[in-house]
């Protein structure tokens, strides 16, 4: 088998125990050549951000408490993996940075600002420290592996904290540095979410995107398949915080699995695909406390495609209704353009859309130009918000072709006692999704969940 590109998210590499289970896999791995994307430990991203905000708030010692905090936990995992004599390296490295981040957040504290540029350094240490102790401990078990810093050849725009890849440029950097070492038979470990402008400046590509960056190497170095490993079996029938009985769906094809991760199943990143899917390269989601387990298998088209069956169901919280309705009589020329003219120059993304003669509705999850929107909204209709909503989503291929399924969700819910306060079903036939109270969504999940997954008839080639 040709390149394997290995994707480890934060739960899978958050202690010791879980970066040995790392190792295995990798050992165990058939590809000729393995590239390894690894994200920070669990919960770090969150913390070295967190520094940031509390610097800049005023409270410098309680921000370099949280970095002692940081730096602890890594030494913790990089003194049980390495023993003494092979930790030198390391633990300069452990020793500079951490220098490095007081610095940054007593700087952060006089100044009490926090740019967007300074949150990137900030949080590129923590997949900077997961893989510096990571790919160290490979070498030194016996894995001939190399550290390569993403930022060498993750080129981006300079867009901090949602920096956007520049794909020539990075696919030539990849075929500078990573290729070669690939050739030579090391394992590559790299990191995920990070990167870098032309000019140096360190820059990450939006939260959760270590999926993203492993699409991304897999496609531009031509990977015989990328392998997503997580915490659960796979991509599941629903959220498993909400159905603790989810059944692990084998095979699924691109545009599910994108439909799904952008209406919030936090499992994927939604654009983490589309370079595999442009390239044709099979996705995998698995679990690493479980490498035996078969996870599920993305592909462009799956043999399974005509079942046109319910893959999953899925929710995104804290969305907002806003309903608009024209003040002219009959919705005038223009009327949408309008609208979406407002939206797309306050770069507010907007979810769901439903119409009728004169008034549209739509849903919008980033509240933080509403004042603004609204009053130019305004200017040519008359505008509602309801807040505190959600949005369930019934994902399938070829669901619009498939009779009775509008008819399945919303019996359960009537009988539930759940109003519905949008229904919209996308131009792209796989996603039936719906907006309610953020109160009713496990009631909701659970309802059509059981309708679509608990009876016997759900098919054996699909679900587990
Ligand atoms: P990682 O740190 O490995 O990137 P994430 O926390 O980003 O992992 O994503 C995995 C989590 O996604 C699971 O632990 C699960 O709680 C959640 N999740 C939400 N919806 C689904 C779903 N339909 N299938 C699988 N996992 C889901
Ligand atoms: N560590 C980053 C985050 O928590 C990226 C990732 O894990 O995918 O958002
Ligand atoms: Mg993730």
């Amino acid at each position: 088998m040709s390149l394997i590109v290995m994707k480890f998210g934060g739960t899978s590499v958050e202690s010791a125990e879980a970066m040995h289970r790392v190792r295995d896999i990798i050992r165990n791995s058939p590809g000729a050549s393995t590239c390894v994307v690894l994200s920070a430990c669990s919960g770090i991203t969150n913390q070295l951000l967190r520094t940031g905000k509390v610097a800049a708030e005023g409270n410098a010692e309680e921000a370099a408490g949280i970095v002692r905090a940081i730096i602890t936990r890594h030494t913790g995992i990089m003194e049980e993996l390495l023993p003494p004599e092979k930790r030198t390296e390391v633990q300069a490295a452990i020793d500079v940075w951490s220098r490095e981040l007081l610095a940054l957040v007593r700087g952060i504290s006089i100044l009490g600002e926090l740019t967007h540029r300074s949150l990137d350094i900030l949080a590129s240490y923590g997949e900077r420290l997961s893989t510096l102790i990571f790919e160290a401990y490979l070498r030194h078990d016996g894995t001939p592996s190399v550290l390569v810093d993403a930022r060498t050849f993750m080129i981006t725009n300079a867009q901090f904290t949602r920096a956007i890849p520049d794909l020539v440029a990075t696919a030539e950097r990849l075929q500078q540095i990573v290729r070669p070492l690939l050739i030579s038979g090391k394992v590559v470990v790299t990191q995920g979410f990070i990167g870098s402008t032309p000019t140096g400046i360190t820059t990450t590509i939006g939260r959760g995107g270590s999926d993203h960056s492993a699409a991304l190497v897999g496609a531009l170095l031509d990977a015989g398949e990328i392998q997503i490993w997580t915490d659960v079996d796979g991509i599941l029938t629903a959220d498993p915080s909400i159905i603790k009985n989810a059944r692990r769906i084998r095979i699924m094809s691109f545009r599910e699995a994108s439909e799904l991760a952008y209406f919030g199943a936090r499992v994927l990143h939604p654009e983490t695909i589309l370079p595999a899917i442009e390239k044709n390269i099979p996705v995998l989601v698995l679990n690493s406390r479980r490498p035996s387990s078969p996870g599920t298998r993305i592909v462009a088209r799956p043999d399974t495609a005509q079942h046109c069956t319910v893959k999953s169901v899925a929710y995104k919280e804290n969305i907002s209704l806003i309903s608009i309705v024209s003040t002219r009589m009959f919705m005038a020329h223009g009327f949408l353009e309008n609208i979406f003219d407002v939206f797309h120059k306050y770069r507010t993304v907007v979810h769901t859309v439903a119409t009728s003669d004169v008034s549209v509705s739509v849903t919008v999850n980033d509240v933080s130009h509403l004042a603004e929107i609204l009053e130019e909204l305004r200017q040519f209709s008359t505008v509602t918000v309801d807040s505190g909503k959600a949005i369930v989503c019934v994902v399938g291929d070829n669901l619009r072709n498939s009779i009775g399924v509008a008819a399945r969700i919303l019996l359960p819910l009537s009988r539930l006692n759940v109003n519905i306060n949008m229904i919209s079903q996308g131009a792209s036939e796989i996603n039936l999704s719906f907006v309610i109270d953020e109160s009713n969504v496990p009631t909701a999940v659970q309802a059509l969940h059981a309708e679509f997954f608990d009876n016997g008839n759900v098919d054996p080639e699909i679900f587990d």
